[in-house]
């Protein structure tokens, strides 16, 4: 469903990504990794339209999207979830998750949504008049996911969403996605900094170092060899 093909991204003098390739499937987990700077940001920032790649093509469902606008790419069905967590925490929290579906322009369709994701998670619809700042850490990625959801997206990249949650909030955010995954058919595409979540969650990961890739397969079989350190260290 999503084929990134040869794409050079670049911040100036800086090249962040060299002709990298990746493709993934309908109903995929991906897991990119790599060190600081590898360029994992840039890729997924590149595949939402957030920056554009000076070279190369990348298509979802069949349809070119390089060089297409963020909300055209949400429309043909990508949400991102940038790193960090980013909730408007003087807004309630039905608040952050009607402006993911700000681009829709449908109210119906978006109470739809809305409905949906306090299906999916009703610790946010019980809350649904508090301000988004009181939310703990794992509650507020929950509730970033639940914007994310928002479009009615096949895919969502998210970055780093275990980025400072403790192991056990990461347990319940991994749960939450890998039930998207099998009950929605959802296909994630998901940046981790440490290759350990692709070896517990096990699928394909791809590795990246200085804007490329130097390591992809099956992330358990990888963690049996001396592969995955060789490449992570250089
Ligand atoms: P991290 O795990 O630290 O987030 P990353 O693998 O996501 O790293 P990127 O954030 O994609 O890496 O950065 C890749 C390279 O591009 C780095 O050298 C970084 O300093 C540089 N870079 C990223 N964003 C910009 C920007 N807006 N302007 C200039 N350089 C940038």
């Amino acid at each position: 469903m999503l084929q990134v093909d040869n794409i050079t991204v670049r911040y100036g003098q800086l090249t962040a990504l060299r002709g990298l390739s990746l493709g993934m499937s309908e109903g995929e987990t991906l897991f990119v990794t790599g060190p600081n700077g590898a360029g994992k940001s840039t890729l997924l920032k590149a595949i939402a339209g957030v920056v554009a790649p000076a070279d190369g093509g990348i298509r979802l469902n069949e349809q070119t999207i390089s060089g297409k606008a963020p909300e055209t790419i949400a429309r043909l069905g990508l949400s991102m979830v940038p790193e960090g967590r980013h909730v408007f925490g003087s807004l309630t929290i039905e608040e952050n998750l009607r402006l993911g579906a700000g681009m829709r322009g449908n109210a119906a369709r978006a109470a739809d949504d809305l409905a949906t994701v306090y299906d999916i998670f009703p610790m946010l619809k019980e809350r649904r008049d508090n301000p988004a700042g009181v939310l703990s850490g794992g509650q507020q990625q929950m509730l970033v996911i639940g914007r994310a959801l928002m479009t009615d997206p096949k895919l969502i990249a998210i970055d780093e969403p275990s980025l400072g949650l403790a192991p056990k909030i990461i347990d319940q955010v991994y749960e939450t996605l890998t039930r998207l995954r099998d009950e929605r058919g959802l296909s994630l595409l998901i940046v981790e900094q440490s290759t350990t979540r692709a070896v517990m969650a096990g699928g394909r990961m791809v590795m990246l170092r200085s804007g490329e890739v130097v390591l992809e397969g099956d992330a358990r079989e990888l963690s049996k060899s001396d592969a995955l350190n060789a490449a992570y260290f250089g």
